[in-house]
């Protein structure tokens, strides 16, 4: 059996008027290339599971591992993902 890969959608870096997390990295979609946004919270995520298997994708790669996928399973947000989503909206009120 495959092991599972579990697929990070990320934003493109340096789309005008998108509104990033404080603290935000970046790196390559894993399929076609481009930089893109990745966040404190979700690379914590990466090191707490270093026996799984991640992989960055764009949205628009993403879109297309899902479609792909006969089983496709969507992770919640975790509760560090949502608390800095928060900061990030409350920062910019
Ligand atoms: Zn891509």
């Amino acid at each position: 059996m495959m092991p599972d890969i579990n697929i990070i959608v990320c934003t493109p870096s340096g789309v005008p008027g998108h509104t990033y997390v404080a603290g935000v990295g970046a790196t390559r979609c894993s399929s076609c290339g481009i930089e893109v946004a990745v966040s404190p919270s979700t690379m914590q995520i990466i090191e707490e599971t270093p026996g799984d298997i991640w992989e960055f994708r764009c949205v628009r790669c993403a879109l297309d591992a899902l479609k792909s996928d006969p089983d496709p399973k969507i992770m919640p947000l975790t509760a560090g993902q949502i608390q800095e989503i928060e900061e990030t909206l409350r920062g910019r009120s």
